[in-house]
C-alpha cells in the first residue's frame, strides 16, 4: 500500500505497511479501486450532462463514495464492494441513456469500460490499479505529487458537497468540477503547469462548495453567535454525537426530544452549539463531552451512554465500547452497529436510543465549567466598529490568520506555539481546519485549497494572552 492523504501519515512520508489511522492494506486497496472506478464513471457523467441527461442521483452517490475513502471514515471492505458495484452500475446506466439519446454506440475509454471481477479479490485488483496510477507518472515526482494533490483535493470537495447536499445546497458546477478532475487523472499529456492549474481549479471549486455548506448551515440553523457550552455533564441518560454532521445531530435531537435523554457533542461537533436555532429548538442539546478525536478510545470507553458517529473521525473501536457505538451514512467498520437511512433518507435512531436508555447514564451533575464557541463571521462583523476603532487607536496592530490546526501527535503543536508567541492582545482569524491533509508535499498548494472540515470559517478572538486556554481549545 501507499497512502499519504492525511497528517497522520507514517513518518511524514506515507503509510506503506499499515495505515497509521488503522486502515489495512486491503481496505486501502479497495478505496483505491473505488476511486479508479469513479474515474471511469466521470467522463460518462460529463457526457451525460452535456446531453442534458439527469445525473443528480449519480452526483450525490459519487460524493458519498469519495467521502467514504477519506481518513477515518470507513474501514469496512464490504461497504466498498457495494460502492464499487454501484459505480459500475451507474456508469453503465448513463452509457445506455447516452447511446439511446444519440442513437448509436459510443467509443468509451478503457477506464470507462473497466469492470472488476467481483468473484476475485477486489483488494488485489485495487493494488494493481494503484501501481498503474503510480507507474503512469514515470519518474516525474512533481506530476505524481500534483495528481495526488488533485485526488485529495477532490476528496475534500466531495466531502463538503456530501454535507451540503444533505441540506439541499447544490451547484452543478461543483459536480462538474469533481468529474473533470477525476477524468483528468487518466490523461498522460498534461504538463506540470496544467497540473498546477488543475490543482488550483480544485481549490476554486472547494471555495464554492464551502459557500454551499455555509449556506446550508446558516439558512437552517441561523448564523453562529458566541455561545457558552457546558463541559460538565449532568445526571441522566445520555447520547454522544460525534463527527461533523449537523443535520444528523438535529435528527437525533428530534428523535430524542421526549425521551429524557441528554445529548452531548463530541470532537468537531463543538461548533454546532453556536447555531442559535439548534439550541433554541432542542433544550436537551446540553454540552460537549471529551477531548479531541484522537482521544476517543479513552473518552468513548468512559461515556455511560450510546455514541453515534455521523462522519469522520472514527478510529478502530475498542471492545470495551464497541457495543454502544453506532455509525450512519458513509461511516463504517467491520462488526460495528450500523443504522441505515430510512425511507425518508433519515436514519431511525431507535437502536441508539434504546442502548442509551439501557446504559446507566451519568449519576450526578458535575461542577459547571464551559468553553465558548460561535465566533463566526457575523459575530466578527457585529463588532466591526469596535475593531476598526481599536485599529485606529493603535490598540490592534496586527491581524493573524491561522490557516490550519495542530496534529494528533504531541510534537505537532505548530499553531499552539505560534499563538503562544503572539503579543499580548491579538485578533485571530481561523480560516481553515486542515486536520487530515498530507502536508508532506506541495505544502503551499495544499494549504491554499484543501480545507478539511471547516464548520466555522472565521473565528475571531480578542484575548488577553494570559487567558489563552479557550483559544487553544479552538485551535485543537
Ligand atoms: S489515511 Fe492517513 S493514516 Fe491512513 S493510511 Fe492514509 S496517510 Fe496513513
Amino acid at each position: 500500500m501507499f497512502c499519504e492523504q492525511c497528517e497522520q501519515t507514517a513518518s511524514g512520508q506515507g503509510c506503506h505497511q499499515w495505515g497509521a489511522c488503522g486502515k489495512s492494506p486491503e481496505v486501502n486497496a479497495v478505496h483505491d479501486l473505488l476511486i479508479y472506478c469513479l474515474r471511469g464513471l466521470a467522463p460518462v457523467a460529463l457526457r451525460a450532462k452535456e446531453l442534458g441527461i439527469s445525473t443528480h442521483e449519480v452526483d450525490l452517490f459519487a460524493c458519498e463514495a469519495i467521502f467514504a475513502t477519506m481518513t477515518n471514515v470507513n474501514f469496512d471492505g464490504k461497504s466498498f464492494t457495494d460502492y464499487i458495484r454501484r459505480a459500475i452500475r451507474d456508469r453503465e446506466n448513463l452509457k445506455a441513456q447516452i447511446e439511446a439519446k444519440l442513437g448509436s454506440p459510443q467509443n468509451w475509454s478503457a477506464l470507462s469500460c473497466y469492470e472488476p471481477n467481483f468473484n476475485d479479490s477486489l483488494a488485489v485488483q485495487g493494488q494493481d490499479c494503484s501501481l498503474q496510477f503510480i507507474g503512469q507518472s514515470g519518474t516525474n515526482v512533481d506530476i505524481f505529487s500534483l495528481k495526488l494533490t488533485v485526488v485529495y483535493g477532490i476528496k475534500g470537495v466531495a466531502s463538503y458537497a456530501f454535507h451540503a447536499g444533505e441540506m439541499g445546497q447544490e451547484d452543478d458546477r461543483v459536480y462538474q468540477g469533481i468529474y473533470e478532475a477525476l477524468a483528468a487523472l487518466d490523461r498522460q499529456d498534461l504538463t506540470l503547469d496544467d497540473w498546477v492549474n488543475l490543482a488550483l481549479k480544485v481549490g476554486e471549486i472547494n471555495l464554492r462548495t464551502m459557500e454551499l455548506l455555509d449556506a446550508g448551515h446558516t439558512s437552517n440553523y441561523g448564523h453562529p453567535v458566541p455561545t457558552p457550552v457546558p463541559l460538565n455533564v449532568k445526571a441522566g441518560k445520555a447520547i454522544l454525537v460525534s463527527g461533523h454532521d449537523i443535520p444528523q445531530l438535529e435528527a437525533i435531537l428530534k428523535q430524542t426530544a421526549d425521551t429524557g435523554i441528554t445529548v452531548y457533542t463530541h470532537g468537531e461537533l463543538l461548533p454546532a452549539h453556536g447555531y442559535p436555532r439548534l439550541k433554541q429548538t432542542y433544550p436537551h442539546l446540553w454540552g460537549h463531552y471529551g477531548t479531541a478525536w484522537q482521544n476517543q478510545t479513552k473518552d468513548f470507553a468512559k461515556f455511560p451512554g450510546a455514541i453515534v458517529i455521523t462522519t469522520n473521525c472514527l478510529m478502530p473501536p475498542h471492545d470495551n465500547y464497541q457495543d454502544k457505538l453506532f455509525s450512519i451514512g458513509p461511516v463504517g467498520y467491520p462488526g460495528l452497529n450500523y443504522i441505515p437511512d430510512g425511507a425518508d433518507g433519515v436514519p431511525d435512531f431507535t437502536p441508539a436510543i434504546r442502548k442509551a436508555l439501557e446504559l446507566p447514564g451519568f449519576t450526578a451533575d458535575e461542577t459547571p465549567r464551559q468553553v465558548t464557541t460561535g465566533f463566526a463571521r457575523n459575530a466578527v462583523l457585529g463588532v466591526a466598529d469596535r475593531v476598526i476603532a481599536a485599529v485606529k487607536a493603535g490598540k490592534i496592530r496586527h491581524f493573524f490568520l491561522i490557516g490550519g490546526c495542530d496534529g494528533a501527535k504531541p510534537d505537532r503543536n505548530y499553531y499552539t506555539e505560534l499563538v503562544e508567541k503572539f503579543p499580548m492582545i491579538v485578533l485571530f482569524s481561523r480560516l481553515l481546519a486542515v486536520s487530515s491533509v498530507s502536508l508532506t508535499r506541495n505544502w503551499v498548494i495544499l494549504k491554499a485549497f484543501l480545507a478539511y472540515w471547516m464548520w466555522d470559517n472565521v473565528t475571531m478572538l480578542i484575548r488577553q494572552f494570559k487567558s489563552r486556554s479557550p483559544l487553544l481549545m479552538l485551535l485543537r
